[in-house]
């Protein structure tokens, strides 16, 4: 710190000396008689700035780098504008505000409606207990959904597991020469299911196309809710085994009449329906008469 102060004093001083130099000059009333000694006195007083020049860059070459920098106090304020008309800021900071109150109002009503929604499944914002169970077999191991599989045999479905979304498996089972499924598990939990027909291209990593027939996209809904309804957070394999039979029913999509009317054909589509426990085929409008 005196070392800094030493050499601000010195550019202190070369400044006064530089301006009085110069002041000399301008002011000067020089004659023939007195030149000699008016260019003497300004080539010592320039003399005297060259040192003093020269002393100033010695001591600033002496200074070392703060590694901490000062501590400006109060007068760090000094840059800021103090005008607010001068800033623009209010009108921005009043639309800031305005904006994270909406925030604020729409993740409450957000959270509150989706803490309605007893369909949710995989998220859990209730009991610990809750916690465990879902914890517990959404982080099961990826060879534990394989053999899973590997364990379901009906005789007219394949099963092919991928993995185009990192650890969870996306299950490809192709039932009978019928129809093509897209399973999306998270552990053992079935997230989704995407259904078409046999000779529909099914890419695991297009989940969201809809078959271009409706017949399918019928059945894809029911295999939603049927989804839901196999669903156990108690018995997550089981759940599995059970779904994938009732998936498995659909072999004989176009070979069934329904259980009910005994047609096959009602409003242009087969009976679509497969009962969740019995597996008895039905038509959509059949199955609740
Ligand atoms: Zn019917």
């Amino acid at each position: 710190m005196e070392k800094l102060q030493s050499t601000l004093s010195a550019v202190k001083g070369l400044r006064s000396n530089v301006l009085q130099c110069f002041e000399n000059l301008f002011d000067a009333d020089v004659t023939e008689e007195t030149r000699q000694k008016f260019l003497n006195e300004f080539q010592e007083n320039f003399n005297n700035i060259n040192t003093q020049l020269r002393e100033v860059e010695t001591s600033i070459n002496g200074l070392q780098t703060p590694p901490n920098p000062y501590h400006l106090g109060n007068t760090t304020y000094l840059a800021q504008e103090t005008t607010q008309e001068r800033q623009a800021l209010y009108p921005q900071l009043v639309n800031s505000y305005k904006w994270i109150d909406k925030v604020h109002d729409y993740s409450f009503l957000a959270c509150n409606t989706l803490n309605q929604n007893n369909l949710r499944r995989s998220y859990i914002y209730c009991s610990q207990k809750r916690v465990r169970v879902f914890s517990a077999f959404n982080n099961s191991d990826p060879e534990h959904t394989d053999k899973l599989f590997s364990e379901i045999n009906h005789l007219h479905t394949t099963y092919k597991i991928c993995r185009p979304f990192g650890s969870n498996a996306v299950v490809i089972a192709t039932i009978s020469r019928v129809l093509k499924a897209a399973i999306v598990c998270k552990g053992v939990l079935i997230e989704w299911i995407t259904v078409k027909g046999f000779d529909e291209t099914l890419d695991p990593e297009d989940l969201w196309t809809e078959s271009r027939y409706e017949v399918f996209r019928k059945v894809q809904d029911h295999a939603h809710s049927a989804m839901l309804h196999f669903f156990s957070p108690t018995l997550p394999d089981l759940a599995v085994k059970s779904y994938m039979t009732w998936l498995n029913s659909y072999s004989k999509l176009f070979l069934e009449p329904c259980k009910r009317c005994s047609k096959y054909v009602s409003n242009g589509l087969p009976p679509t329906w497969r009962d969740l426990r019995t597996l008895e085929p039905f038509h959509e409008e059949c199955r609740n008469c």
